[in-house]
């Protein structure tokens, strides 16, 4: 679990940031897949819903902008929408399993409304868990004072 101090640490992207294919691929800038032979290249990554969130310590560490899975540990004949379906199988974008530019417009609703459900679920557990904490702090504090 993380704690308080980590969790302000930690950037919560904005919903509707990685909707778009051109802003996932954006988001990989030295991704070390996208060499010649590597299937799992940025460009079939974001095709498959991933963004990049890693960092130096995690270089390969990608999120779905649906189902908010996080990945790592790519291999280099690794494909995006294989893996993707293999560990998250109820992810909205993975049962429709076609790029953007090839969705209907009931597709593309469809997901974009489950990826802002998913978004808000995760912050509420975000905040959920730092009120948690905050409470527990405040019962120590008072059990401690009244000694
Ligand atoms: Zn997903």
């Amino acid at each position: 679990m993380l704690t308080s101090k980590e969790m302000e640490n930690e950037q919560i992207p904005h919903p509707t940031q990685y909707v778009y294919e051109i802003q996932r691929l954006k988001s990989f800038n030295d991704w070390p897949y996208d060499v010649e032979d590597c299937i799992c290249t940025s460009k079939k990554m974001a095709e498959a819903g991933f963004f990049f969130c890693g960092s130096n310590k995690e270089p390969d560490l990608v999120q779905c902008f649906v189902c908010l899975k996080k990945l790592d540990g790519w291999e280099p004949e690794d494909d995006p929408w294989d893996e993707h379906r293999k560990h998250a199988s109820k992810c909205p974008f993975v049962e429709i399993g076609k790029k953007q530019s090839k969705l209907t417009y009931p597709q593309q609703y469809k997901i974009l409304k489950e990826a802002a459900v998913n978004m808000l679920k995760y912050k509420h557990n975000t905040l959920k868990t730092e009120a948690d904490q905050n409470l527990k702090k405040s019962r120590t504090f008072m059990k401690k004072n009244r000694k």
